[in-house]
């Protein structure tokens, strides 16, 4: 089988063209046309003679990912059905506001976690996604939002399928050539990982990428029911994911957003409201109440805007800041949680 070509970096690439004779130069021009104009084939490489195009289509691959199916939301969210070159597939979402143009990413196919209220946890982890295929889903979201909206991509968020820490390696990688100026130059602080709590894996990205930011879907500070909804929590308990939260304070001074849905009968106590005033005072964070997307399960209902604004007060009494999202694309199951190719089944 060929190389995919995309797996190769600018060194690499200049240095096959060293050893077949030609300009180093060609590498740079590749690597243009893979990562900043996100051209899927060689014949498209224009400022290449026919013979070096021949001479890149006998060494190598490039497996693209393919927009299968579009669908818009009356709110118009964009949902898109990614197609991976082994024929799997995965969900990626434009989100419009009236300035702004987010990318929701996914990162692996499946999810390695097990929340028991996500539409993407019922489907079992296929395999994590290539730097590549991360890279792929923004470009085209970029391609869309210039072509919908006249303007280039303005946030990311790995807020799709998967868990972005379970596959830290490529995220990284994808974002790596995401900021990098040579390829689509984000700047990081645009760039939002969204993670379940994995303690370590937070720890590594304080060290090694302090300028993303941080949110943590939190959904519980009590032990005992977050171990309920996110079995995984068992491994991962809320003390350990506050030291790691410290620690990505002291390292970044940037605040992690704290994802939160209030369930009836699940977390709407006044036990549970003190619990996370309790937690989110001891760490610099915010507060994102983020409204539930029905998956078809009695167990799960939302909370009434009473109860929602009960959660609201407490936590501003405290300075402590809180959002309320409301959800975008859920009329063709676009929104958080909901992301499970339902279209492909
Ligand atoms: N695995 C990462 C990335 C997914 S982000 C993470 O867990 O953070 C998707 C967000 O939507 C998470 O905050 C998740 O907890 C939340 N979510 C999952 N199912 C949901 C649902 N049915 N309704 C609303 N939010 C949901």
């Amino acid at each position: 089988m060929k190389q995919d070509v995309r797996a190769l970096s600018l060194d690499e690439l200049r240095a096959f063209f060293i050893e077949q004779g030609e300009k180093p130069f060609r590498g740079n021009q590749v690597y243009q046309w893979l990562w900043q104009k996100g051209i899927h084939d060689f014949e498209g490489m224009t400022n290449l003679s026919v013979p070096i195009r021949a001479l890149l289509e006998t060494h190598f691959s490039i497996n693209h990912i393919a927009i299968d199916t579009q669908q818009k939301s009356k709110d118009g969210t964009l949902k898109n059905a990614v197609r991976l070159h082994d024929g799997l597939i995965v969900e990626s979402v434009l989100i419009p506001t009236a300035t702004r143009s987010t990318a929701c990413v996914s990162s692996q196919v499946g999810c390695s976690l097990d929340c028991t209220f996500c539409a993407t946890a019922r489907l079992k982890r296929m395999r994590n996604l290539n730097p590549d295929e991360i890279y792929d889903q923004v470009m085209a979201m970029d391609q869309q939002s210039r072509m919908y909206f006249n303007r280039p991509l303005s946030n990311i968020v790995f807020m799709g399928m998967g868990e972005p820490l379970m596959n830290y390696k490529n995220v990284v990688a994808a974002i790596d050539k995401i900021t990098d100026p040579s390829g689509m130059g984000m700047a990081p602080r645009r760039i939002t990982l969204s993670t379940s709590g994995i303690p370590k894996m937070i720890k590594k990205l304080a060290e090694e990428y302090p300028k993303f930011k941080l949110a943590v879907s939190l959904h519980s500070a009590r032990q005992s029911i977050r171990e309920q909804i996110m079995p995984f929590a068992k491994t991962f308990p809320l003390e350990d994911l506050l030291e790691a939260l410290h620690y990505w304070y002291d390292t970044t001074k940037s605040r992690v957003t704290f994802e939160y849905v209030v369930w009836e009968g699940i977390n709407d106590t006044a036990e549970d409201i003190d619990a996370l005033v309790a937690y989110c005072h001891q760490v610099p964070s915010k507060v994102n109440l983020i409204q539930y997307n029905s998956i078809g399960d009695a167990q799960f209902k939302q909370a009434s805007n009473a109860k929602v604004a009960e959660y609201q007060q407490a936590l501003e009494s405290k300075g402590i800041v809180v959002t309320i999202r409301n959800s975008r694309g859920s009329d063709i199951d676009a929104a958080c949680g909901q992301l499970a190719n339902k279209t492909q089944v």
